[in-house]
């Protein structure tokens, strides 16, 4: 197989996956949507997947997807900002992302709202395993008083909570990780106004079959794509 193969072949496999346990979850297969997370792999893989149909990528890194991604606009595939963003960096990724994950301050959105001319997609990122070195939201009342200003921002359109379950953690700890981001995502939904509100990103390689029994929208999915990283 060559390498263009077997991603190919690796998507295939993940599209079955997702849908079989969207199906155990009595939900329809495409109520959950795929995210290639392509970070360290090169832009001739993201292309090779995107040629087998694959046109949502994540990167963690603005300095990364500048290096090596075709510019917004000039490209086939989307593709999100899903790490953290200093907010030095919120220009270059404006132009860079389609749309930006991982917003977990008030300051960020502010700056994101500043920098863009137009109404710009986010997702507020919820740290939901209180694991210190996770970035996100610290807890529901941060979120939503952040959220009582966000609303209030021109140039931001907030699609919706993205959050990572507790790495190795057990199945009961991570479903009750995403079982809270729903949740918050629920009571957000009755709270504030937001048109656009219908995102919840949730589940990577290890957990995501358990993200979609909580109800993620979309799963992000790195290594069972592309492999381990850095090998
Ligand atoms: C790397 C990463 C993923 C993908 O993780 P895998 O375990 O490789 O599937 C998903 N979400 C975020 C935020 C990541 O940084």
């Amino acid at each position: 197989m060559t390498r263009s193969e077997e991603l190919a072949h690796n998507l295939a496999q993940i599209k079955e996956s997702i849908a079989a346990a969207a199906s155990s979850a009595g939900r329809s297969g495409d109520s959950v949507r795929l995210m290639a997370v392509s970070k360290t792999h090169p832009w001739e893989e993201i292309l090779a997947l995107s040629g087998a149909g694959q046109l949502l990528f994540g990167e963690n890194r603005v300095q990364e997807g500048e290096a090596k991604l075709a510019p917004k606009g000039q490209r086939p595939m989307r593709v999100n900002l899903i790490g953290h963003l200093q907010s030095n960096k919120v220009g270059k990724a404006l132009s860079l992302f389609d749309r930006i994950d991982s917003v977990d301050s008030l300051r960020l959105a502010t700056r994101i709202d500043r920098l863009s001319a137009e109404r710009y997609p986010i997702l507020l990122e919820l740290n939901t395993s209180g694991e210190a070195a996770k970035h996100g939201f610290e807890s529901e009342d941060e979120l939503f008083s952040a959220l009582e200003q966000i609303v209030l921002l021109p140039n931001i359109r907030v699609e919706g909570l993205m959050t990572l379950g507790p790495l190795g953690g057990s199945e009961g700890a991570i479903r009750s990780s995403f079982g809270h981001l729903r949740c918050v995502f629920e009571r957000a939904q009755e709270r504030f106004d937001l048109p656009a509100f219908t995102e919840l990103s949730m589940g990577m390689s290890g957990d995501f079959p358990l993200a979609i029994a909580e109800g993620s929208t979309c799963v992000r999915i790195g290594t069972a794509l592309f492999g381990k990283r850095g090998q």
